[in-house]
């Protein structure tokens, strides 16, 4: 049976409630995280809770507990989750309060955080890659906030399902910066390419996780903006994210990728990855470095 953390409370899922005047169910007044772990231990936690931090400030809403608390009550979560390999999910709403746009003057923040299984990546996926399509970004301003409020990434993903792939990379104003629920890295004369961080897309972790790996092993590297040509022409397009990992597309819209195959950079890439996620498992957090 699945435990959750609920306002202080740990209980069974099916125990756990909220009210229907709840910001989070209203308005999508809220914001989240979601944190891998590998053998029972949080991956890049404090990366995780120092973004859940920014986010917070950034719509104005205090920090409900301090760093030693969150990693406390998730650590608490994890293990009594069984330990091993989950997928942590944290979101923070504003609270309960007659709806109103503007904030309550007196209201409680709602914290919950819950845990399901994570899957790895299959080999069907090493072998072929997956599909993606590119479209329009029909999202906010500040895609750099990682809001619950996820409409526009919800039709887009599924766009993007209809038709057969498993992503949309999404373009505007002539640029390309993320998937719907992915960063995104292209491999460009040999060299790989990933967007710099912006107001149009979510620093991910996986990213900048990639980038340090990138670094430490002489992979050489550039945050660059990215057009709709360079992603035609690029020899290999990654997306990147906490579940998903890096996955290589191999087929953009109606065009194979390169050979058509996951390329060798993202094999080398790939094993780094593994090799330091087994280092988590084994010891424990340490940098790429
Ligand atoms: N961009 C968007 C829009 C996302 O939703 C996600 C995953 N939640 C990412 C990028 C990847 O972020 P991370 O590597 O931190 O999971």
């Amino acid at each position: 049976m699945s435990i959750v953390y609920l306002n202080g409370e740990f209980l069974p899922v099916e125990r756990a409630q909220i009210s229907v005047m709840d910001r989070g169910f209203v308005f999508g007044d809220g914001v989240y995280e979601v944190i891998p772990v590998y053998g029972g231990r949080l991956f890049r936690l404090e990366q995780h809770l120092q973004r859940l931090a920014r986010s917070l400030a950034e719509i104005r809403l205090l920090n409900p507990l301090s760093g030693e608390e969150w990693r406390r009550c998730l650590q608490d979560l994890v293990t009594r989750n069984g330990d091993g390999d989950q997928s942590v999910y944290v979101q923070i709403t504003r609270g309960v309060a007659p709806r109103d746009h503007a904030f309550p003057k007196e209201i409680k923040p709602t914290v919950y955080a819950a845990s399901s299984p994570l899957r790895p990546q299959t080999a069907e996926v090493a072998e072929h890659g997956v599909a993606a399509i590119s479209l329009p970004d029909i999202r906010w301003q500040r895609c750099d906030i990682k809001a619950i409020t996820l409409l526009p990434n919800i039709l887009l993903r599924q766009q993007a399902i209809d038709q057969g792939a498993v992503e949309a990379i999404l373009v505007r104003d002539g640029l390309v910066n993320e998937g719907a629920a992915s960063n995104l890295f292209i491999v460009k004369g040999g060299e790989l390419i990933t967007p710099p961080k912006g107001d149009y897309l979510l620093p991910g972790i996986t990213r900048d996780l990639v980038l340090e790996l990138a670094a430490a092993h002489a992979i050489t590297y550039r945050e660059a903006t990215i057009t709709p040509q360079d992603l035609a022409g690029a020899e290999e397009i990654w997306l990147t994210s906490s579940t998903r990992e890096i996955l290589p597309v191999t087929r953009l819209d109606t065009h194979a990728v390169g050979n058509g195959k996951p390329g060798p950079l993202w094999r080398r890439m790939t094993s780094l990855y593994q090799d330091y996620k087994q280092g988590v498992r084994e010891r424990g957090e340490a940098p790429a470095a």
